[in-house]
């Protein structure tokens, strides 16, 4: 952790907080508290320059117009990568996902994405839209992720690049995987808000920015509720 506190921001609020993915900065910053940590969150807009010295930095999803113009002042700010070096964690949703890779489509154009990851997005005929369920990559040690994903995009990994997810239900990269993860950066095609659905990757994100080995366990009852819904209403789904 750079200062006293856990410094948390939430990348371009004007263009890429179409899908509710803000909700993930709420609950990692209310994780934090409720282990005693001190947290800062800063919104910052697409006409201000991204702080490079904070702890974890958080991309949601957005339409295609505002994607690309987030990945354009993205790549001219420079903060992101100068963060990225100095170790910062990077949690990205769907387009915030999509423009740290090496380019996408956006309105039928390819776009320059940011290349933080070895990752490349290019267009499927239909979107894809519903539940997304996968089994988290062993090595990550989490319960199977559950979301809810609306994109177009499609995304291929580079080698070096692991798959956060083996898709049980939806679509998410390709149909087999889902996200991606390299080094502290994590992308997900995951909404839901996906923290908020899926705690256990919001402690993974605390405990990369701290450094830490586990986190003191919390009282989960409510998102157990949430996660259990959700797999019924995936289960109903596949029966009918
Ligand atoms: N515009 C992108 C797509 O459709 C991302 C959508 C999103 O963020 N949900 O692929």
């Amino acid at each position: 952790m750079s200062t006293e506190s856990l410094r948390i921001v939430w990348v371009y609020p004007d263009l890429l907080s179409t899908y509710g993915d803000r909700g993930n900065m709420l609950i990692l910053a209310h994780r934090a508290q409720q282990r005693g940590l001190s947290v800062e969150t800063l919104e910052v807009r697409s006409d201000e320059r991204l702080p490079t010295s904070a702890d974890i930095y958080l991309i949601g999803g957005g339409e295609d117009g505002p994607q690309a113009l987030g990945a354009q002042r993205l790549l001219a700010d420079g903060g992101l990568h100068r963060a990225v070096t100095n170790g910062a964690v990077v949690f990205a949703v769907c387009a915030g996902y999509q423009l740290l890779g090496r380019s996408f489509y956006a309105k039928g154009t390819r776009c320059s994405g940011l290349e933080l990851v070895d990752l490349t997005s290019d267009r499927a005929p239909t979107r894809a839209v519903g539940e997304l369920a996968g089994v988290i990559d062993p090595r990550l040690g989490l319960p199977p992720l559950s979301g809810f994903e609306n994109h177009g995009g499609r995304t291929q990994l580079g080698p070096g690049v692991a798959p956060l997810a083996r898709v049980t239900t939806g679509v998410g990269n390709d149909g087999a995987t889902e996200g991606a993860w390299y080094g502290k950066v994590l992308g997900t095609y995951s909404h839901g808000p996906a923290l908020a659905r899926n705690p256990a990757l919001a402690d993974l994100l605390l405990r990369w920015a701290i450094g830490a080995a586990h986190l003191p366990a919390l009282d989960d009852s409510w998102s157990e509720r949430l996660r259990d819904e959700r797999a019924a209403a995936v289960t109903a789904a596949a029966r009918q």
